[in-house]
């Protein structure tokens, strides 16, 4: 059985409005106005994009203000003093010499002295596993 298909001619407004869309302004000025829209967006939200690392940017160093590319890591020390404990934490956009030289500091004073404490030894795995995962991420950066 043949399929017939039910093809209505447009209304005469959606006919006028078809014509000026595509051979008049419309389409160009949606183009622009869309392109524009877009760049606005890409500015605002640069900055937050580029902090949280979805945008790689051969940018200065936050630590060592070298011109070299950057990373956004946070790495945590611990140091465990039974009823208190001492802690620092690093956060930034920092090069590979930074990122190393911190890494293995801030991983092994937590490794060796993070645990003695109430709180401490709750934090020091969890610590020691942000360091080391956001270690591994930087891995393949390039020093220069
Ligand atoms: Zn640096």
């Amino acid at each position: 059985m043949p399929v017939r298909l039910n093809v209505r001619p447009m209304s005469q407004p959606a006919l006028f409005i078809w014509k000026v869309a595509t051979d008049g302004l419309v389409f160009p000025v949606i183009l622009l106005i869309s392109m524009v829209t877009a760049f606005i967006i890409a500015m605002r939200y640069h900055h937050f994009l580029i902090g949280k690392g979805f945008v790689k940017q051969q940018g200065t160093c936050y630590l060592c203000s070298r011109p070299a590319p950057t990373e956004y890591v946070k790495f945590y020390q611990n140091i465990g003093l039974l009823w208190m404990r001492r802690y620092q934490i690093v956060e930034g956009r920092l090069c590979k010499q930074c990122i190393n030289g911190n890494f293995w500091k801030m991983t092994l004073i937590t490794f060796f002295l993070g645990w003695y404490g109430v709180i401490s030894c709750i934090l020091t795995p969890f610590y020691l596993l942000n360091n080391i995962v956001r270690f591994i991420l930087t891995i393949g950066m390039k020093k220069k």
